[in-house]
């Protein structure tokens, strides 16, 4: 039986060639999407009796990672649909509401999770979109912005503060909000403001959403097991798969640079020689490789440390250790490759601009390490002036 990774392997040529296409034009990458969905990779994590492969988060870190060498692009896609707004529907939802999600993604779908707002970046419970309720609906009120798929994606999971009907608040959760299946419109209420112009990872839609009394039923509110009080953290805990996935996507990028590296120390020649064959390079070499094999691992053991989700300290670790390590792995990839590294002829200048992106998406670099230190010390680490502090996993975006 093929694996999953081979499968994903029988991809990436062609993911490969078209990859400079969808930077330069800026447009989403739906033939690949098709193939994705074709090769049963959209929603791969999927539980089986819901129409998915009921693969492991393991599984899918694989898959991510021999698509993101090609890819950068079609690697997010891949993580949107197999962790993150999907698994925590899948964990937490009602039948209803997998039932409307699952057969989405294994469309293609490419889910959006709606967190991040203007006021409201690493420190997201200070959100201030609301949900009020109002007889047998919610009511939803606000602003998100940086949300990856607003414009393409049909399925969206909408955190809001949730209040009774007279305005009081019972805790933060997320709304399962879809376009109509027929016609794909968004609700009336749901509103696509602007794209953001990024610097990398061109093809992906960045979008400032606005909601203003939009109607959702009570039956797609997401209520975690700890109840609606506590429920973000458990969000946040679904969200540590998509850390894990981000990370995976830093590192699969830094070992496709390697390669490309590897390549043009042989081909290279400079006073005579291959450029390979000079010790700065050499070291140069050894290290990126070190960083490549160390992110590696960590994000394999945080992939198959999940129960149902990935440990946060594990994912924590992993993200911010990889991410931050591929940023200079593709940097001194570009490096070796002098001025062609710098042009647009070789794929790194694109893939140090999409890489660049991974410290600060899904929760930044500094966030992460904060998680990290709490753990290690025993502590809370509040991070507000007067000392009130979210608990542990909940910060994020
Ligand atoms: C390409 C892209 C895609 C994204 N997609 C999504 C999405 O789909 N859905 C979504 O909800 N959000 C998304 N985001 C938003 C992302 O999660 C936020 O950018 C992130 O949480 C950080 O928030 P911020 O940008 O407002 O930075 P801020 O929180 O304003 O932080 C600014 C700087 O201060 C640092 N900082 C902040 N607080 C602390 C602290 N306590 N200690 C130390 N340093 C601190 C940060 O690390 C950062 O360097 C996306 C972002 C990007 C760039």
């Amino acid at each position: 039986m093929t694996s999953f990774v081979e499968t994903a392997h029988s991809l990436v040529e062609r993911f490969a060639e078209r990859a400079a296409e969808w930077d330069s034009t800026r447009t989403y990458c739906w033939p690949n999407v098709a193939d994705l969905t074709e090769a049963g990779l959209m929603g791969m994590t999927i539980p089986v009796e819901w129409g998915g492969k009921g693969a492991s988060y393991l599984e899918a870190v694989q898959v991510v990672e021999e698509i993101a060498r090609a890819c950068t692009l079609s690697a997010r896609i891949v993580v949107e649909a197999n962790m993150g707004a999907i698994s925590a529907i899948m964990a937490y939802g009602t039948d209803q509401q997998r039932a409307i999600a699952a057969p989405l993604v294994l469309a293609g779908d490419k889910p959006a999770i709606c967190i991040t707002e203007p006021e409201a970046g690493s420190a997201a419970t200070e959100m201030k979109t609301t949900a009020r309720r109002r007889g047998d609906r919610y009511i939803l009120n606000g602003t998100k912005h940086w949300i990856t798929g607003g414009g393409i994606s049909k399925l969206h999971l909408v955190f809001a503060r949730v209040l009774d009907e007279n305005g009081a608040e019972e805790g933060i959760s997320g709304f399962v909000v879809v376009a109509d299946p027929k016609n794909g419109s968004l609700p009336p209420g749901f509103e696509i403001v602007r794209h953001e112009r990024t610097m990398g990872l061109c093809g992906m839609p960045e979008a400032e959403l606005r909601f203003t009394d939009l109607e959702v039923s009570e039956d797609m509110l997401l209520k975690p097991p700890s109840g609606l009080r506590r429920g973000f953290a458990d969000l946040m805990k679904a969200y540590n798969s998509q850390r894990v996935g981000a990370g995976t996507i830093a590192m699969g990028v830094a070992a496709g640079a390697l390669e490309h590296a590897k390549r043009y120390l042989k081909e290279r020649y400079q006073f005579g020689r291959p450029i390979g064959e000079f010790q700065g390079l050499q070291w140069m070499l050894a290290d990126m490789d070190s960083s490549v094999h160390a992110s590696r691992l960590l994000l394999q053991e945080a992939a198959k440390s999940a129960n149902p989700f990935p440990d946060m300290f594990l994912a924590a670790r992993a993200k911010a250790f990889a991410s931050e390590s591929a940023i200079k792995v593709v940097s001194d990839a570009l490096q070796i490759f002098g001025a062609r590294g710098y042009g647009d002829a070789e794929p790194l200048e694109r893939m140090y601009r999409d890489v660049r992106m991974f410290t600060i998406g899904g929760g930044t670099a500094q966030i992460l390490k904060t998680q990290m230190a709490g753990h290690l010390l025993g502590i809370k680490t509040p991070q507000g002036r007067t000392g009130y502090a979210p608990s542990k996993s909940t910060e994020g975006g």
